[in-house]
This record gives C-alpha cells, sequence and structure tokens, in this order.
C-alpha cells in the first residue's frame, strides 16, 4: 500500500515538473532544418524599412534584454529587445534579415509566431537572429535570404488587441546558438542561460551597424 502511494506520489511530481529548457526542446525539433547559409553576413542592418537601415536611432526600444517577464512562461527573462521602427513609413510594418542567411525554423502559431536565421560568419561560425510576435510570415524554411528578403510582416495594434493588446512590435533574439530549437525563448530562468545563448541585442547592433 505506502509503495503504491509513493509511486503514484512520485508519478504525479514528475508530472507536475515545470518544463526546462532540456525537457521542452525535442518538441521544437521538428520545425528545424539544418540548412547552410550561402553567404557569409558581413554587412548588419536594422531589421526595418527605414530611411537609414545603418541608424540605431531609427528604432524605438519598447522593452529591455534581460527584463523579468511573466508571460507566457512565468518569470522567464526577456531574451530580446522588443522594438518599433521609430518613424514608421507605412501602417503595416515589414520585418528584414538584420543580415544575410539562411531560414532555418518558422516555429509557433499567432501571436507567437517565429522566423528564425542562421547566419555564417566570415571566421566559419554560425549565429542565429530570431524574429517574434510576426503577423503573416513569408518565408519557409530552407530558403536563403539578403538585408532585403522580407521575411514577415508585424501587428498592427488594432490586430494586437485580440491578444491582450501587447503584440505589436518586433521581439529580436541575437543567439549564439539555436540548440534548445526556440524554447529558450520562454525557459531561460537564470543569467547563465541567458549568456549561454543570448548576445545582448542593442550591444550587437550597436557595434555591428558601424562596420
Ligand atoms: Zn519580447
Amino acid at each position: 500500500m505506502i509503495k503504491t502511494a509513493l509511486l503514484t506520489t512520485v508519478l504525479l511530481l514528475l508530472n507536475f515538473q515545470k518544463p526546462t529548457i532540456d525537457t521542452d526542446k525535442d518538441r521544437w525539433k521538428p520545425y528545424y532544418v539544418d540548412a547552410v547559409p550561402a553567404v557569409v553576413a558581413s554587412n548588419w542592418v536594422l531589421p526595418f524599412d527605414v530611411s537609414n537601415r545603418k541608424d540605431i536611432k531609427q528604432i524605438k526600444v519598447i522593452s529591455i534584454f534581460g527584463d523579468h517577464r511573466d508571460s507566457f512562461y512565468k518569470g522567464h527573462i526577456h531574451t530580446a529587445i522588443d522594438i518599433n521602427p521609430l518613424k514608421p513609413k507605412t501602417s503595416l510594418i515589414g520585418v528584414y534579415p538584420i543580415a544575410k542567411g539562411v531560414v532555418c525554423s518558422v516555429h509557433l502559431a499567432e501571436n507567437q509566431r517565429t522566423v528564425v536565421v542562421k547566419h555564417k560568419l566570415a571566421d566559419g561560425k554560425v549565429m542565429f537572429t530570431s524574429y517574434k510576435h510576426l503577423k503573416e510570415v513569408y518565408v519557409s524554411q530552407g530558403q536563403q535570404v539578403t538585408e532585403q528578403t522580407k521575411l514577415a510582416r508585424l501587428f498592427t495594434k488594432q490586430e494586437s488587441k485580440k491578444y491582450g493588446g501587447d503584440y505589436h512590435h518586433l521581439h529580436l533574439e541575437i543567439r549564439k546558438n539555436f540548440d534548445d530549437y526556440g524554447c529558450a525563448s520562454w525557459l531561460t530562468m537564470n543569467q547563465k542561460q541567458l549568456d549561454q545563448r543570448f548576445y545582448n541585442p542593442l550591444i550587437f547592433l550597436k557595434t555591428k551597424l558601424k562596420s
């Protein structure tokens, strides 16, 4: 009897265990393709169609990297910057890669829909950029892209209201790796995990836009 009760307790505990990057990543692997970027990413620009894509002042930062978050998964750390163009040219805001690369993942559904681009660097290493909260996606896995390829468009303020009103911006991640297949975006719970996979996008952009 005691044994059964113990077993039941253990099973219950296992069942209610909080998801972690390691336990959740396999769910997102099917959305990933191991595509190879055709060219080296050398020119880095802002992800929007603004008058000067090398000018960091042409974006408005709504939320900073490393912030505490209770949305989607309670207590996670914000792995991105949330941004919009300072002066949008049109009401429908297009999203573009910040450098040349290949689309390696399109995952999640509406209001969290995400495109990930893999970039090859001059030293042969790879890195990734991730674009989240996309209303419409125009690319697919395995597609080579340049700074001019329109990946997607953002939610309008009106469309965002359907989900509580906080999705009409780009959640931009700059990633050292993508071994979590995307779930680290909402399951990063401490500084070590943050440093393991993510660059501070604002610092990254400020440095790279000058080159
Ligand atoms: Zn965000």
